[in-house]
């Protein structure tokens, strides 16, 4: 009987365990998880236009995702506004300018305390 896909990723974990060392097997699973978070949030800035949909700032250590339709709050409520990883990834499956849009930090916060960026109040 040939192995299942999980006793390969069970053997290849045990050899890199041996390898590495268990610390190090973890540090490079973690290194792998930013790696791949980070792909996805530079795909997700690059679908949606690359800048804040409010003042511009292309800075991508700076921009991050908002939901159009979150506005209400009520998204918001139900929600960790602090961990939106998942939405980046959610995101960049189906291009949907109609739901997501990148602000960045400044815009973000101040709509989220204000509701409404003072940018846009000239
Ligand atoms: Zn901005
Ligand atoms: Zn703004």
């Amino acid at each position: 009987m040939s192995k299942t896909a999980k006793q390969k990723r069970e053997e290849y974990r045990d050899r890199q365990i041996e390898l590495l060392g268990i610390d190090g097997w973890r540090k490079q699973l973690c290194e792998k998880h930013l790696q791949y978070l980070k792909r996805k949030f530079d795909k997700f800035i690059e679908m949606y236009g690359g800048k804040c949909a409010c003042c511009g700032e292309s800075e991508p250590g700076f921009l991050t995702l908002e939901h159009k339709n979150g506005t209400g709050g009520d998204i918001r409520k139900s929600k960790n506004t602090n961990n939106n990883q998942g939405e980046y990834i959610e995101a960049c499956k189906e291009y949907r300018p109609d739901k997501y849009e990148i602000l960045c930090y400044n815009c973000n916060l101040a709509k989220r305390r204000l509701g409404y960026c003072p940018h846009t109040k000239k």
